[in-house]
């Protein structure tokens, strides 16, 4: 119910009252309502949210009595464009409206939503771009049976779904805690630790610096995030010494039909596409160029478990690169390659490729003790016989 940082206290719903010595603020985000853009209607039992456990039961139940039927999805995001996968891939025909002029705007180019938005398009999904709705009709049970767009178009629907995206949690602690206005979240340093000591953030409501960007906040809404920070924090409380700054490369990926992308780093400055973006095939990608000439973000489609783990490295080590037209035309070979920049330094937390170096040591000391007990073996067999 409410929290009192200053005295470390909490206050539950049937009254009783925890004191902590630490604690760790996972309180997410909540969905965005149609309400806060001025249009009524979430609660009609045709439309649907997905944030929990709850909203997606609701709409798999929505969807079941919508088979063969229209449905609206509001929104261009991670949930408009994964919901309208399965919508139409479970014969449910699909209209998304978006404000933006393309899919995913906060993440692709228009070169690469332009690919996804013609592989939709292949699979039935229509576009409308540029507006948003204005209201939803309902008839006499509640249920939605249009949208209404400020555009003036009328879209028949038996189901409605919308992702227009999410807030963060942050209420509990405004006004006793730093929060951070530009990126929203609460504001915590290189240790997730909060303006007060005792107060730790993590996941989608912490707001925290990113060394490989310069060491400027981000909030990041994503589950790898989610799962990392929270990690760091209990390291960093449980083992104070011998944690570190929270070094996190951003990461995001997405599974739509039978395509799955990942992106590391950051989608700022000079973009530069290789691949074949003309097939439905892939691996196609992009690698986002800052103005000092390193690489600092990228995207792939379509690729394999080492090529992933290939662009996650180049975006760790941020090679400077030349020519552009070089680096288009080398494409996915130039990161897969390691073929740029400065070695990694021991610290380097590269996630899968640490990993895989982990196993190299692991699989060397294991034929190393194997060869040792076998040579043992053939030496005691040797005495023995002499016995
Ligand atoms: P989002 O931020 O990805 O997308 C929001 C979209 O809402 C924008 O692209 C825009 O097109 C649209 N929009 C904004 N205002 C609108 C309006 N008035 N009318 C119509 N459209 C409007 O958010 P989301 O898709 O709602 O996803 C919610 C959260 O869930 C995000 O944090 C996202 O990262 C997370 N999520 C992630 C994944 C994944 O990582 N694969 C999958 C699902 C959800």
């Amino acid at each position: 119910m409410s929290a009192d940082v200053r005295r470390q206290t909490l206050l539950t719903s049937s009254g009783e009252t925890i004191s902590y010595k630490t604690l760790i603020i996972a309180t997410g985000a909540r969905a965005l309502k149609l309400e806060e853009f001025g249009v009524m209607g979430s609660d009609a039992p045709n439309v649907c949210y997905l944030r929990n456990l709850a909203d997606a039961s609701r709409l798999v139940n929505v969807m079941q009595s919508a088979a063969g039927g229209k449905a609206v999805v509001i929104g261009g995001g991670y949930i408009g464009m994964e919901c309208a996968a399965s919508l139409v891939t479970n014969k449910i025909s699909v209209t998304m409206v978006f404000p933006e002029e393309h899919i995913m705007a906060r993440l692709f180019t228009p070169t690469i939503a332009a690919f996804y938005e013609d592989y939709y398009s292949s699979k039935g999904v229509e576009f409308i771009k540029g507006t948003v709705l204005s209201s939803l009709e309902t008839n006499s049970l509640g249920q939605v049976v249009a949208v209404n767009l400020k555009d003036g178009r009328r879209l028949p629907a038996d189901m409605v779904v919308v992702g227009i995206g999410i807030r963060p949690n942050t209420m509990l602690f405004e006004g006793q805690l730093t929060i951070d206005e530009k990126n929203g979240g609460i504001k915590v340093d290189a240790k997730m630790q909060t303006s007060n000591r005792s107060v730790y953030a993590v996941g989608d409501v912490a707001s925290f610096p990113l060394p490989l960007l310069g060491s400027r906040n981000r909030r990041l809404e994503h589950v790898d995030c989610a799962r990392k920070s929270a990690i760091h924090v209990v390291s960093s409380i449980m083992d104070p010494k011998d944690t570190g700054n929270f070094d996190y490369l951003p990461f995001f990926y997405s599974r739509v039909f039978t395509l799955s992308w990942q992106f590391y780093g950051d989608n700022a400055g000079e973009v530069v596409h290789f691949g074949d973006l003309s097939s439905f095939q892939g691996p196609f990608g992009a690698y986002w160029v800052n103005g000092k000439g390193q690489i600092v973000g990228a995207f792939l489609e379509g690729g394999s478990k080492d090529e992933y783990e290939a662009i996650a490295r180049i975006c760790r080590v941020q090679p400077v690169v030349g020519d552009r037209l070089d680096l288009a035309s080398r494409g996915l070979e130039f990161a897969v390659s390691g073929d740029y920049g400065p070695p990694l330094s021991a610290g380097d937390d590269m996630g899968l490729v640490v990993e895989r170096q982990l196993y190299a040591w692991h699989a060397a000391a294991g034929v190393l003790v194997a060869f040792s007990i076998s040579a043992f073996a053939y030496w005691y067999g040797r005495r023995r016989r002499r016995w």
